[in-house]
Formats: C-alpha cells, sequence, structure tokens
C-alpha cells in the first residue's frame, strides 16, 4: 500500500478564495449599510462592524482541517481579529444576501442576512468549496429593526450543536470558531420587558453554500424571473454536481433539469428530517428562511432535544401557540416548505406534474429513511413492512405514555440482553429503567404494556437470529449515548458568561464521538435533572438571540 504523504496545513494568509457568489451574480449597487428593501440583486457589499476585544472561545479542529488551516493558526490573535469580523484576508469579499421567506406560515417578504456577513468562498486543496459566513458581525442591509448581533448564549449553542449534529451523522452547516467581541449586547430574552446586557460573539459557520428556500422565493415574489432563473443555474452548477446545464440546452431539456434538481432537493430534505427524528433533535423555527437547499440543517436558535420522547414538544416558547414546529411535525413542515420551493421555481417550468411528482417523491424517501432508520434503531436485520412499523408505532406510543427518555431508552435497549428477557410482573427491567424518569407512572398496567412490547420485540428479534453482540453494534451506532441535552448547554453558557470556557471544550470533545461509550463523561449520559425543568433556556427558548 502506498502512503500520501502528508501535506502540511497552510497558514492564514494562504486560504485560496474563489467569490463565485459575487463574481457570478448581480450585486446591489448602493455601498452604504442603511436598511433597505433591494430589487435585481442577490447581495450588497457589507464590512464586519468593528469590535472592541476579540476574544476566542473554542475552534473545531475538523473544521480548520476542511480549510487546510494550521491549528497554531487557529489559536493566534489574528485568528480572533478575523473571525469576529476586524480584519480581512486578502480575497475575502464581504457581502449579505437577500432572501425572504414564510414565517410561521406566512410570507414575510424580504428578510435576507440580517446578522450574517459572508467572507467568501475557500477553495481547499482536495478542490472542495467552503463558504465562511460569521453570525453576528454587525448590521447589514437586511437587518430590519434589528442589531445585527448575537449573544454568547446563542452562538455558543449554535457552534456546539452544529459541530454535534456533525458528529452525529446528520446534515449540517459547520462552525469553524466561536468568539467574544468584547461588548455587551442588550437582549430581552422573553421578549417580556426583562432586557439584560450579555456578552456579544460572533460564530464562523462554514458550508458548501448557504443557499435557503427563501433565496427562490424572494426572487419569484418580486416577479424578477430572469434573474430567479439565473440564481437557480447558478446554485445547480456551483452547489451541486450533476446538475450543470450545457450553454446550448434547450428550453425543455432547462426545466427537465430545474424539476430534476427540485427532487434531488427533496430527497435531501427528507434525509435530513429523518436525521433529526432519529436522534431526537427540534429545529424549532422551520421558516422557509431557515431551510437549506443543500438539506443541512441550518440557523441553530430556539432549537432543543427530546429528553422525555414528547412528539409534541417544542423547544420555542415563540411558537407555544400553535406549535407548528413540534417535533413530531417536522416531516409535514418540510414538505409545506418544499411546496413554497415548488411555487418559487413554477414559473420557469410552467408545468406543475414534475413538482408533483417530486413532492411525492419526498413522502416515498421519507417513508422509507424512516424505515430504515427505525430497523436500525431496533437493531433488525431488515424491514419486514406494516408489522414491523406496528412494532415501531407500538414501542413510540409506550415511549410517550410515560416520561422516558428518548437518548437513554434505545441506548439501553442495545445493551438490553432480550434473547434471555422473562417477563415479571409489575417490573420495568433494570437495564431500562434508567430511561423513566417518574417512578409511580411505572404501575401495573404501564410495566404489563412495555413486557407485552418486549415480549413482541424479543420474538421480533430472534426470529433475526442475530447475536446479541451483533444487535448491540448495530444499534449503537444510530442511537447516540450523548447529545447537547438543553440543560447541559446552559451549564456551559453559565460557565462562559463567566470566563470559564473549560466547559466548551470538554463538551466538543465529549459529542465528537457521541456513539461511543465514554464512561468518564457518563455525567452528560444521565436524566435531565429536576432544576432543569421549568429554568429558561433549558426547557424553554426564544427566538431572542
Ligand atoms: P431567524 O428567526 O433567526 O431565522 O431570523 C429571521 C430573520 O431575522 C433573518 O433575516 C435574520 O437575519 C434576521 N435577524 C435575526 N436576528 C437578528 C439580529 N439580531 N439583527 C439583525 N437581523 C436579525
Ligand atoms: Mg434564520
Amino acid at each position: 500500500m502506498s502512503s500520501q504523504p502528508q501535506q502540511q496545513p497552510i497558514g492564514l494568509s494562504e486560504l485560496t478564495f474563489d467569490n463565485r457568489f459575487v463574481a457570478e451574480l448581480p450585486a446591489d449597487p448602493q455601498p452604504t449599510n442603511e436598511r433597505r428593501q433591494i430589487t435585481d440583486a442577490c447581495y450588497s457589499h457589507v464590512l464586519p462592524a468593528t469590535v472592541a476585544a476579540p476574544t476566542l472561545v473554542a475552534y473545531a479542529r475538523e473544521v480548520a482541517e476542511l480549510l487546510d488551516l494550521d491549528e497554531a493558526d487557529c489559536e493566534s490573535s489574528e485568528f480572533a481579529q478575523i473571525f469576529t469580523g476586524n480584519q480581512q484576508l486578502p480575497g475575502m469579499h464581504p457581502y449579505a444576501t437577500c432572501y425572504g421567506g414564510h414565517q410561521f406560515g406566512n410570507w414575510a417578504g424580504q428578510l435576507g442576512d440580517g446578522r450574517a456577513i459572508n467572507l467568501g468562498e475557500v477553495v481547499n486543496r482536495s478542490g472542495q468549496r467552503w463558504a465562511l459566513q460569521l453570525k453576528g458581525a454587525g448590521p447589514t442591509p437586511y437587518s430590519r429593526t434589528a442589531d445585527g448581533l448575537a449573544v454568547l448564549r446563542s452562538s455558543l449553542r449554535e457552534f456546539l450543536c452544529s459541530e454535534a449534529m456533525y458528529h452525529l451523522g446528520v446534515p449540517t452547516t459547520r462552525a469553524l470558531s466561536l468568539t467574544l467581541t468584547g461588548e455587551q449586547v442588550l437582549r430581552d430574552m422573553f421578549y417580556d420587558g426583562n432586557a439584560r446586557h450579555e456578552p456579544g460573539a460572533v460564530v464562523c459557520r462554514v458550508a458548501p453554500s448557504f443557499t435557503r428556500f427563501g433565496h427562490f422565493q424572494m426572487l419569484a415574489a418580486r416577479g424578477e424571473t430572469d434573474l430567479l432563473r439565473q440564481f437557480l443555474e447558478y446554485t445547480m452548477r456551483t452547489d451541486f454536481s450533476g446538475f450543470e446545464l450545457a450553454e446550448d440546452a434547450s428550453d425543455s431539456e432547462r426545466k427537465a433539469a430545474y424539476c430534476a434538481w427540485f427532487a434531488h432537493v427533496c430527497e435531501l430534505t427528507a434525509d435530513m428530517v429523518i436525521g433529526w427524528m432519529r436522534v431526537g433533535f427540534v429545529h424549532g423555527v422551520m421558516n422557509t428562511d431557515n431551510m437549506s437547499v443543500l438539506g443541512l440543517t441550518i440557523d441553530y436558535g430556539p432549537y432543543g432535544w427530546l429528553e422525555n420522547y414528547d412528539p409534541d414538544w417544542t423547544p420555542n416558547t415563540t411558537d407555544a401557540q400553535g406549535r407548528r414546529y413540534r417535533f413530531g411535525q417536522q416531516p409535514h413542515i418540510a414538505m409545506w416548505n418544499l411546496v413554497q420551493l415548488a411555487n418559487a421555481i413554477y414559473p420557469l417550468v410552467e408545468d406543475t406534474a414534475p413538482f408533483e411528482q417530486a413532492l411525492d417523491g419526498y413522502g416515498h424517501r421519507y417513508e422509507s429513511g424512516w424505515a430504515d432508520m427505525v430497523t436500525s434503531k431496533l437493531g433488525l436485520r431488515a424491514f419486514e413492512g406494516d408489522a414491523d412499523k406496528a412494532l415501531a408505532d407500538d414501542l413510540f406510543t409506550l415511549l410517550a405514555s410515560v416520561e422516558t427518555d428518548m437518548t437513554i431508552f434505545f441506548r439501553q435497549l442495545g445493551e438490553f440482553d432480550i434473547a434471555n428477557y422473562r417477563a415479571a410482573a409489575g417490573e420495568v427491567p433494570s437495564a431500562l429503567r434508567p430511561a423513566y424518569y417518574v417512578e409511580t407512572q411505572l404501575d401495573d398496567d404501564f410495566c404489563s404494556r412495555l413486557q407485552g412490547w418486549l415480549s413482541r420485540y424479543q420474538a421480533r428479534v430472534q426470529r433475526d437470529g442475530q447475536s446479541h453482540t451483533q444487535r448491540c453494534i448495530q444499534m449503537h451506532a444510530v442511537n447516540p449515548r450523548y447529545v447537547l441535552r438543553n440543560y447541559i448547554a446552559q451549564l456551559a453558557i453559565d460557565e462562559a458568561e463567566n470566563g470559564d470556557f473549560s466547559r466548551v471544550a470538554e463538551l466538543l470533545d465529549v459529542l465528537r464521538r457521541p456513539y461511543d461509550d465514554q464512561p468518564e463523561h457518563d455525567q452528560y449520559y444521565a436524566l435531565r435533572p429536576d432544576w432543569a425543568r421549568q429554568r429558561a433556556g433549558c426547557s424553554m427558548l426564544s427566538c431572542s438571540s
């Protein structure tokens, strides 16, 4: 076997930028940074604000590696200056993009990068394109009534969760760095008149692109059909592979390609949502402006993790009334959002049939992906149709019927030696006991329902003939032991606000290997403590960030 010579990492000044978004798409001609509506353009030039005292809180070495960056450079003061927006590297070309969106089901008009500033696109040594984007680096023409800033609380949540999701195997935007600006930002967390000053922070996000459903919707809403076509073709050739159009492609070839692209976006979206459902992630604000066409989880705001399995749960207090974005609703909302994207692209195709077909494709992809997902979560060899669907559905009903920690339950079920299970009246098997929150809920009725299910599961597993070890390995590969529980993120926030970043580093490390047993970190494999039930940030979050 020949071994590849290890290439030396590069310094910050050696990053290669190739800023296609600004090179190929039309700019808003106005150079000043005032709030405005724009037309016939995809973005505005804007510089990040200058801040008082950039300090690095943490960086993700895997993301630095994607950029070929030397770790020593990530710890330099120059790095903190650049990734709070105080300095630009040669080749950077800062801009904010224009998009619209449906918020909570209503068309909200122009939104845009209100506090995100793109620095440019790096092409790494393997030829991969990575867009760098600062979140919280000051106002842009799209900031509307807000300040363009972000606070440590929400930035820390975004930084840790994007990396945690990546290591869980769920498609996501990445985070290179979390920095403090050294400035204070006023926030009223629950919009109830209790504003406080919080430390300002910036996350540098990294993704192949940050293009959202709302980018297409905005151009369609303005009736800018030529630009819509230009933007779509740009996206197809730059952010996707296999969708490049020949220059002399005919009208019908173009239409077919747009539809094939849309069908692909449907598939990517289904795969992303299945990932969320597998690990118990609730996005919290699935507005169409928060949907990536690459099927990446984007815009970590008032997201949350299911602790006790409850399909009706949403962490977002701003959505407490309608619970539009509750856990169990996410697959339907993704579909609703795809319909909005279809509507936006429709003027370029003028035929509904291919869109209907692609949307049906979303349903099929979701259904078969869901089947594969529960099959692996339960450690079965293959999905055997209706009986297995009923087995999984009945388990989820059981999980919701008493307070059951979703993460702990599935992990413990993997450890549980089901072949040797003998039902004992009035008892929860000791291997599963750690998943339950409230002892008094484990009454005879519940125990007998659980036993009934376990006996069915036992028979099903026996039929598969897999060894306990095989089943355990299969299940542990998809049922994480460590997720960024809301209260754990809050502990890291409390400490970071007091200048102690050690838990951020520790969590980043634990969450790198969410499927591995890490006995030294088993404080993070535990039920949510009682104090976290009603604490702000742990059970309730808002869009204020
Ligand atoms: P979100 O609900 O976070 O997805 O944000 C919706 C819109 O509001 C997007 O256009 C954001 O860029 C913008 N936005 C959110 N927070 C701020 C802020 N502090 N300053 C400026 N714009 C913001
Ligand atoms: Mg957003």
